[in-house]
């Protein structure tokens, strides 16, 4: 059997005999690694996998109401990094919003066509995003009142 390089730690490695495509090394890290990453792809690529996971996480989360804030009290940096993330995103929300103030043309309605689309709850932009399809049917002229 020949040798690979593992694609989590880029160790040498012999597949075993009853899994001759492994790409993986046997260590628990890598096999977490492997498995972290399918994961990660699968919520990326596969709508049904990504909705059924948000489903089961927030299940849990309302079976566990202390884990989360078990898990920042005992995890301060966690909490800290979420913080200045979310600044960063607000900031950026808001720049968005000022650059159309400052736009010449006065603010009109989108053009058709497709939009991601984030729910913002109590300012914050949750992790759920939809494609959605807007139509414009008719244009208003701007100075009719409707
Ligand atoms: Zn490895």
């Amino acid at each position: 059997m020949e040798t690979k390089t593992c694609n989590a730690c880029g160790h040498p490695f012999t597949p075993r005999p009853q899994n001759p495509n492994q790409t993986y090394c046997t260590d628990p890290v890598c096999q977490r690694e492997r498995r972290r990453r399918w994961q990660q792809k699968k919520r990326r690529d596969d709508a049904d996998y990504r909705d059924n996971d948000a489903r089961a996480g927030k299940a849990w989360a309302a079976e566990n109401p202390a884990y989360w804030k078990q898990y920042r009290d005992a995890n301060p940096n966690y909490t800290e990094r979420n913080r200045n993330l979310q600044q960063s995103r607000n900031q950026k929300l808001r720049a968005s919003v000022i650059a159309n103030e400052d736009a010449s043309r006065p603010l009109c309605p989108p053009p058709s066509g497709r939009y991601r689309m984030v729910r913002i709850e109590n300012g914050v932009a949750s992790e759920d995003t939809w494609i959605v399809e807007i139509a414009v049917l008719t244009e208003i002229p701007l100075d009719e009142d409707v």
